[in-house]
């Protein structure tokens, strides 16, 4: 038995080693012939012993598990996403915040290349892939760890001296000719042609079947090592490291003093792009240096320590046919341009977004104008300009809608809006049904099984008038209804009762109140703690909220003065769901902070910036990034500019240490 184990381990080491020099090196060191042979001794002696079973061995690379549902998992760093920059000017600016912010004027910068792929983030516990998330929606992702682990050029078993636990973020990829080669198949076989290799790798992730994946020419490159304490001191640094533990980590990063040389080294890739196996959509450039991106922290969205620099898009001329207005779900009117289909960036092109009215009269649009399209960052491409030299005398200008296209009723526009609305929102069909459709969503209340066509069925059966009605559906109304079987129907029913389990803030964002999604949501949740208290709030009371806005503050307020509004969430409090916040979901440790704003900078010895900030808001306490006259403490640590002490001073702002800080809470 022993024997049997070590020839087991022998050869998972030795296989896996062949597949680093294969896949990342791309020196091969044996023949395809002999790693079959071991591959297939290694995979029968496994199947002999399963006691030697491990998620990680080289024969599970093969794939051929079945995941039906992917688990949804919090990221423990959240993954963010970058600015961006389009401009040279734009990189001086990033520059000059950050000399501002870190009170100094040499950084000097990693330049990276933004591979066009799907974001993963690969956590490692001694050495050994744990998991695999997707990025989702930046704060939980879902667990694809089966797939990811189909993919050669994700390590299984980390090479070298590597950290016992940290996370790595990369991006999964499909390179060119994989993509063709895919497609190729994919036609003689008569089927659809996939559009590009970006919707093409990031579709491959969430694949049921892990032997698909395994079948397809994915790759994964990494860019970023992530654990609770900085483990390196620059990012190059921690690239090389990385690329040591057998990463795949593309050799086209460089080091750069000055923006002048991280505009060089865009403008080369800029032009070398073309020649690149794979897609890139820009350049990221990091601040190199890591106390440095310590102190320069995120916003709600980006670090502020990288920005990515888009490359121009792609354009091209084509006609525009017709002009098509749609109704949202809170009777936002979005006109969407129907185009003559045309290729653009790897894909086929047929509609456009307009925005808004102002949008349209700005381009001053004609039915069957040449108009010029660009894709950028979104999926959905924007028209940029007209070829007013190709109209034809008798065109015709776009006039825009004055009544709603589904309910006929007069259009308004909001003072200081952009958007028109249909202000019928207690009758127009379209509001009622896409409201449903947004209360049931994954993200909101996620009851599962009732499409699109069967809200609007119900609707029309007149079963379904608000998203209250969905708690006094019977088996026997939805039998009859054509597309649903038994086993579905009691399915919506069971997935109807559940979500009265839904949390809270979850509820709130349910409901559809205008600017208010899941950050808003979660902040009105935790700061009202109940529906009661959220509908008796004032324009004034909601402003006090944290990076709530008199916007959202009066949509708040419309909200809940509705008679109607008001009728459906009493009725959703008599059908039993979470209309106040789980109290033992607050685990703020004491209020002894409140009310106390900090700033922090620098480096500490007992805990990391991240968890400074944290014990800070534990506390009660607000973190903020730069000095201002609303600031209450300077947390220093070691290192810290001496701008900022200079600045602290001049707005006589206490400076603390670590020592005293701790003392504090
Ligand atoms: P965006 O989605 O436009 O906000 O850009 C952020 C995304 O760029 C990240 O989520 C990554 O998936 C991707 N990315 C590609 N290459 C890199 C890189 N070298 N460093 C950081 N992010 C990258
Ligand atoms: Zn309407």
């Amino acid at each position: 038995m022993k024997q049997v184990e070590e020839r087991i381990l022998s050869l998972r080491k030795e296989l896996h080693e062949h597949n680093y020099n294969y896949y990342v090196l791309d020196e091969p060191t044996i023949s395809d012939y002999d790693f079959d042979q071991r591959l297939r001794e290694l995979a029968s002696l496994e199947k002999a012993h399963p006691t030697f079973y491990d998620p990680n061995s080289p024969t599970l690379r093969v794939g051929g598990s079945v995941t039906k549902d992917f688990p949804t998992i919090v990221h423990e760093f959240p993954m963010y996403s970058l600015d961006n920059a389009y401009d040279e000017e734009e990189l001086y600016d990033w520059e000059k915040r950050i000399f501002k912010l870190l009170g100094t004027d040499s950084v000097t910068y990693s330049c990276e290349l933004k591979y066009d792929g799907a974001s993963i983030s690969l956590i490692y516990n001694n050495g050994v892939l744990v998991r695999a998330v997707t990025r989702g929606d930046g704060v939980q992702g879902d667990d694809v760890t089966q797939n990811i682990r189909t993919i050669p050029t994700v390590p299984l078993q980390l090479r070298g001296n590597y950290k016992d636990r940290f996370s790595i973020r990369g991006e999964i990829i499909l390179p060119i000719q994989g993509f063709h080669d895919m497609n190729k198949t994919r036609e003689e076989n008569g089927e659809e042609p996939y559009r590009n290799p970006r919707n093409t790798a990031s579709g491959s992730l969430k694949l049921q079947d892990s032997a698909l994946v395994a079948a397809r020419p994915l790759q994964c490159f990494l860019y970023q090592m992530i654990a609770a304490r900085p483990l390196f001191s620059t990012q190059m640094e921690s690239l090389d490291a990385a690329r040591n533990y057998g990463f795949n980590v593309p050799q086209n990063n460089k080091h750069a003093s000055s923006i002048s040389e991280v505009i060089d080294y865009i403008t080369y890739w800029n032009k070398e792009r073309t020649n690149l196996p794979y897609e890139i959509d820009g350049v990221v450039i990091k601040v190199n240096d890591i106390s440095h991106q310590e102190e320069l922290g995120y916003t709600s969205k980006s670090p502020r320590w990288a920005i990515a620099y888009k490359f121009k898009a792609e354009s091209i001329y084509t006609t525009l046919q017709s002009i098509h207005f749609q109704v949202g779900r809170t009777g936002a009117v979005t006109p969407v341009a129907n185009l003559e289909p045309v290729h653009l960036g790897g894909s086929i092109v047929k509609r456009a977004s307009l925005h808004n009215a102002d949008h349209i009269e700005k381009l001053d649009l004609y039915i069957n104008d040449r108009v010029a399209i660009e894709k950028g960052g979104e999926i959905i491409p924007k028209i940029t300009s007209v070829d007013k030299t190709k109209r034809s005398p008798n065109a015709v200008k776009v006039k825009y809608i004055t009544h709603c296209p589904d309910c006929d009723t007069e259009l308004i526009r909001i003072e200081g809006e952009a958007d028109h609305y249909c202000p019928n929102v207690d009758a127009c069909p379209t509001q009622i049904t896409a409201r449903i459709q947004h209360f049931i969503s994954r993200k909101a209340m996620d009851i599962d099984g009732l499409g699109n066509e069967t809200i609007e069925l119900l609707y029309r059966q007149r079963l379904l008038h608000s998203y209250a009605d969905l708690y006094t559906l019977t088996y026997n109304q939805l039998i009859p209804l054509d597309r649903l079987a038994d086993k579905s129907v009691n399915n919506i029913l069971k997935a109807v009762e559940d979500s009265k389990e839904i949390p809270f803030e979850r509820v709130l964002f349910a409901l559809g109140i205008r600017y208010v999604g899941q950050t808003v949501a979660k902040k009105l949740a935790v700061h009202f703690g109940s529906i009661d208290a959220i509908s008796v709030a004032t324009e004034e009371t909601l402003i006090d909220v944290d990076e709530i806005g008199t916007r959202i503050a009066q949509s708040v307020v419309t909200f809940f003065s509705s008679l109607s509004n008001q009728h459906i969430i009493d009725r959703l409090k008599t059908y039993g769901l979470q209309l106040e916040r789980d109290q033992d979901l607050d685990q703020s440790l004491s209020n002894k902070l409140s009310g106390q704003r900090f700033v922090i900078s620098g480096v500490f010895s007992t805990y990391s910036r991240n968890e400074i900030q944290k014990l800070i808001e534990d506390h009660g306490g607000k973190v903020s990034s730069s000095l201002s006259s609303k600031t209450t403490f300077l947390l220093a640590g070691e290192n810290m500019g001496p701008k900022k002490r200079v600045k602290a001073n001049e707005l006589n702002i206490k400076i603390l240490s670590e020592n005293d800080f701790l003392i504090m809470i």
